[in-house]
């Protein structure tokens, strides 16, 4: 299966194994800011297919539409500076 960059760099990710034989999906780009890894699968597939994963629609984890407004942002900026 093909793994798709990550969202963050835009690097290829790496599909690894650890001592217990479990995979993971891992950006291993050091000039990422993120460096994003899946949880640990046990089979190769299903840490790729989690990995490859994205979100189609911003929500809250209650499943409400979620994201802020630019103006929202400004005002949170504003005030933390
Ligand atoms: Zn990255």
């Amino acid at each position: 299966m093909e793994l798709k960059p990550c969202p963050f760099c835009g690097v290829a990710p790496i599909l690894s194994q650890d001592y217990f034989g479990r995979y993971d999906v891992r950006c291993l780009n050091t000039g990422c800011e993120i460096m994003p890894s899946t949880r640990v699968y046990d089979k190769a597939e299903d840490a790729a297919e989690a990995w490859n994963r994205r979100a189609e629609q911003p929500r809250r984890i209650d499943g409400q539409p979620a994201g802020i407004t630019a103006e929202q942002f400004d005002s949170i900026y504003e005030e933390a500076d």
